[in-house]
């Protein structure tokens, strides 16, 4: 039998958020933790998608950690190599790697109510932990529709995050399946060098121009002069996303405006009435994530680009079927169809204190509490948790939100002292779950008429935050006590957890 190493807190993942939690754990004085990931490498989001374009679509002055500010910015809006190579900085810079653990997939981690710890089972080894902090991502596990004849398809079939630089496009007819945020950049950058591209398109996007350009040598300069000028810059972009927000989350009928600007940014490109009629949505801008791309629709309007307005549902040899009887026959087929976001493959491997995995708990929707802890499995904290996604900013500003409220509950635990665990109140976690879906009836991304990722197979939108960034960041400054039972091992039966109740007032004079 492998011996199980036994740490304090164990992160799953090493992207933003594992990477961000590792950082705010040193900070904080912990330093006996390791950092549990799949792959061989850090980076997550931004290791997996390496496609032809792909990019941010918020600014990188503000798509980065405040703590780790980056002057070298090559570009308003920075590809998937420059992002990668600032998180593989960032584990340098931090000296996180002696925590890393590659290769190790968390296959099933359970709570051990006795002890207070979880143990948990990887590919690379066995360990135990007080706390887990579970980074694993919101899109991270790729999604692919069960389309009847797929497997006997003789091209090649990838999915976009996961790309298979081997395989040369050019020439080649291109089954596109999806117009998501990574197929809008996919097109345009892959559309010169094929033969034919066929999109299947079963929702069309709004799609906005970005502002992209290159950040010069003399802006550069003078943020690594005067390094409060990334801060100002940053500030202002988080700013005006800040300001958008009330008209996502209070009055989606003022988006209708910018519904004018994104039918002139189409019109300025799509001459063909026709297709024009086939790429205008038919719901509320912003209900869907708004893609950002100056170079979608020209490559649409390429002779050697077919839309078809309409999802893939066969695959018959190499031709492939639209649900509208379309057809076509290509050597490869590309899959942009998204990741498992509400249905994510972690939440089977967890196994909480009443023997529940985290799927079964969810199973009427996901829900935690301040988008962290979920009741019954005491210790694990979530960092981008259930309604933790935006529609407006920046995930990093809600990934350290998250970092404050681990970094409290850390604190509280030493507060509290022993061999001590945190679960939260399923009242606290229901509260917390009513009010965030009450104020979601009023949201675009409820009313706007359309069918998204944010809404799991029930239609309850369980992925994404109501309110402005500001107001997640308040809600996560601390951890409430009251929300929480206090579990500890009893001294003279050890085998047996005692809960002890901490009221309001003791926590006011803790
Ligand atoms: C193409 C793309 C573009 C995006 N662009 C933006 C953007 O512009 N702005 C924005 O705000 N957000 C964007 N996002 C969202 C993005 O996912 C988040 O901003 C952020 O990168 C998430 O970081 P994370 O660490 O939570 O997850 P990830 O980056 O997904 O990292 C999760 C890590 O956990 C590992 N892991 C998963 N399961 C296990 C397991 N069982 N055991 C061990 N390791 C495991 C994975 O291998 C991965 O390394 C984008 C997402 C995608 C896919």
């Amino acid at each position: 039998m492998t011996e199980r190493e036994h740490v304090r807190v164990a992160v799953i993942g090493s992207g933003f958020g594992g990477l961000g939690a590792a950082v705010r754990l040193r900070r904080e004085g912990v330093t006996d933790f390791v950092v549990l990931e799949r792959a061989d490498s850090v980076g997550g989001t931004w290791r997996d998608n390496s496609y032809p374009g792909c990019a941010c679509d918020v600014p990188s002055h503000l798509y980065s950690f405040s703590f780790a500010p980056n002057a070298d910015w090559p570009r308003t809006f920075s590809g998937q190599e420059h992002i990668r190579a600032y998180l593989e900085n960032v584990a340098d810079v931090f000296r996180l790697r002696p925590h890393i653990r590659f290769n190790s997939e968390v296959k099933m981690m359970t709570w051990d109510a006795e002890r207070l710890r979880w143990d948990i089972e990887t590919t690379g080894g066995s360990y135990s932990a007080d706390l887990v902090v579970s980074a694993t991502g919101p899109l991270s596990d790729p999604k692919i529709p069960d389309i009847p004849g797929l497997d006997s398809f003789p091209g090649k079939v990838f999915h976009s995050a996961r790309w298979d630089h081997d395989y040369d496009l050019r020439g080649k007819r291109v089954a596109m399946v999806g117009t998501g945020a990574s197929a809008i950049q996919i097109v345009p950058a892959i559309q010169p060098d094929v033969r034919r591209l066929t999109l299947f398109q079963r929702t069309p996007p709004w799609v906005m121009p970005r502002v992209d350009r290159p950040i010069s040598g003399a802006e550069r300069a003078l943020h690594r002069a005067l390094p409060f000028t990334t801060k100002a810059r940053r500030g202002l972009l988080w700013g005006i996303r800040e300001l958008q927000t009330q008209a996502f989350t209070k009055r989606p009928n003022e988006l209708v405006l910018v519904e004018q600007l994104a039918k002139r940014n189409m019109a300025h490109s799509i001459k063909d009435p026709a297709l024009r009629a086939k790429l205008t949505p038919d719901y509320r801008i912003g209900c869907k994530r708004i893609l950002l791309s100056r170079t979608y629709y020209p490559a649409l309007a390429q002779p050697n680009v077919d839309v078809v307005a309409s999802g893939l549902s066969e695959v018959r040899g190499s031709t492939v079927v639209a649900a509208d009887g379309t057809e076509a026959e290509v050597d490869a087929i590309v899959f942009g169809t998204g990741f498992h976001v509400t249905d994510m493959p972690i939440a089977q491997r967890v196994v909480g204190a009443e023997g529940r995995t985290l799927a079964e708990a969810w199973q009427g929707g996901m829900q935690a509490l301040r988008g962290s802890s979920a009741a019954g499995f005491p210790n694990w904290v979530s960092v981008i948790g259930p309604n933790t996604g935006l529609g407006t900013s920046s995930m990093i500003f809600i990934i350290e939100s998250q970092l404050n409220y681990l970094a409290d509950y850390i604190r509280q635990l030493d507060v509290l002292g022993g061999r001590v665990a945190l679960d939260a109140r399923p009242s606290a976690v229901s509260a917390w779950n009513r009010r965030v879906q009450e104020r979601m009836k009023r949201t675009v991304w409820n009313t706007g008429g359309c069918t998204s990722w944010y809404m799991d197979a029930s239609g309850l939108n369980t992925t994404i935050w109501p309110g402005t960034t500001a107001e997640f960041r308040k809600a996560t400054r601390r951890v409430d006590l009251t929300e929480y039972e206090v579990v500890r091992v009893s001294a003279d039966k050890k085998a047996e957890t005692a809960t002890e109740t901490v009221t309001e007032s003791e926590v006011a004079s803790a």
